[in-house]
C-alpha cells in the first residue's frame, strides 16, 4: 500500500517513550492558525515536501533503528499533519511495527470520522491527542473547524480501547487559549473522563516560519511571542491546584496536588 509521507526523522525524544523513529504523513482536515508544519497540510506533494512511499518502505526506514528501540524502550510514533487522513497506510505501518514487536504510538487531532480511528487503534500502544481549545466557537475560529466531533472520540475511545495508554494535549498560545478560563474548561473535561488520564501543556513555538517562506505563505501569528517557561509553570501549577488529582505536566516537570 502506498502513502504520502512528509519525512521520517529518527532519534526523537519528544513523542512517547525512549527513542523513537517519527513517520510524519501529509494531510490534514485543520487549519490551525499556530501551525508550525504548513507543508504538512495538503495531502499532495507541495514545493518538494513530500514523497510516496510504500508501508514497507517506512518499515525498512524504521526497522533501521531497532537496536536503539530495544535499549530504550522506544518505538515507532506516527504523526502528521493528521495520520488518520490515510487511516489505511496508517494501519498498514502501525500493524506491520506491532507484528515484528516495535512499540508503537500515534499522534493526532482526532478530527475524523471514528470510523477512521477504529480503523488504527487495535494497533496504538500510546496516544497523544489534542484538545487544542475547548470552546467550541474559538475552536472554530481558529483552526477552521469545530471541537465537538473530537470531544465525542476521544470519550469513546476511552471506553472502548481501555489497553490503550492516552496523553492528553494541549498547544497553549498567547492571545487563543492561553487563559486560565479555557485552560480549566479542558482540565475539567479530562478530569471527568472515564479512565485516568494525564494532561501535557505544550508551549507555542515558532519553529514553522521558514515553512510558510517556502511556500510562500503568511504566518498569521508572527508577532506572537512563545510563553516563558515561567507562565508554563504557573499555569501547569494553578490547573493541578484547581482540579484535584489530575496530573498536569509541562516542560517536563508534573504538577499534582
Ligand atoms: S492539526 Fe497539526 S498539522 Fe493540522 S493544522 Fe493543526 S497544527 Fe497543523
Amino acid at each position: 500500500m502506498e502513502g504520502t509521507v512528509l519525512r521520517i526523522e529518527q532519534g526523537s525524544l519528544h513523542d512517547g517513550t525512549g527513542l523513537r523513529t517519527v513517520v510524519y504523513l501529509k494531510g490534514c482536515p485543520l487549519r490551525c492558525a499556530w501551525c508550525s508544519t504548513p507543508e504538512s497540510q495538503s495531502k499532495s506533494i507541495e514545493n518538494g515536501f513530500g514523497q510516496n512511499m510504500t508501508s514497507d518502505e517506512v518499515i525498512d526506514e524504521i526497522e533501521k533503528d531497532s537496536i536503539f528501540y530495544f535499549h530504550s524502550n522506544g518505538g515507532v510514533t506516527i504523526s502528521g499533519g493528521e495520520a488518520l487522513v490515510q487511516a489505511d497506510f496508517t494501519r498498514e505501518i502501525l500493524k506491520k511495527s506491532k507484528y515484528i514487536g516495535i512499540n508503537t504510538a500515534l499522534e493526532s487531532s482526532f478530527c475524523v470520522p471514528y470510523t477512521e480511528i477504529q480503523k488504527v487503534a487495535p494497533f496504538i500502544d500510546t496516544l497523544f491527542v489534542d484538545v487544542k481549545i475547548f470552546t467550541n466557537e474559538l475552536h472554530k475560529k481558529w483552526t477552521g473547524l469545530g471541537n465537538q466531533q473530537i470531544l465525542k472520540n476521544i470519550r469513546r475511545f476511552l471506553i472502548e480501547y481501555p489497553n490503550c495508554e492516552v496523553r492528553i494535549r494541549v498547544p497553549v498560545i498567547p492571545g487563543i487559549n492561553m487563559d486560565i478560563m479555557e485552560l480549566l474548561m479542558t482540565a475539567c473535561f479530562v478530569a471527568d473522563l472515564d479512565r485516568f488520564v494525564p494532561l501535557e501543556l505544550l508551549p507555542y513555538h515558532r519553529y514553522g516560519m521558514h515553512s510558510y517562506e517556502l511556500l510562500g505563505k503568511e504566518y498569521p501569528l508572527k508577532d506572537t511571542p512563545a510563553p516563558s517557561p515561567k507562565e508554563m509553570f504557573e499555569l501547569a501549577d494553578q490547573l493541578a491546584r484547581t482540579v484535584p488529582h489530575l496530573p498536569v505536566a509541562t516542560l517536563a516537570k508534573t504538577f499534582i496536588y
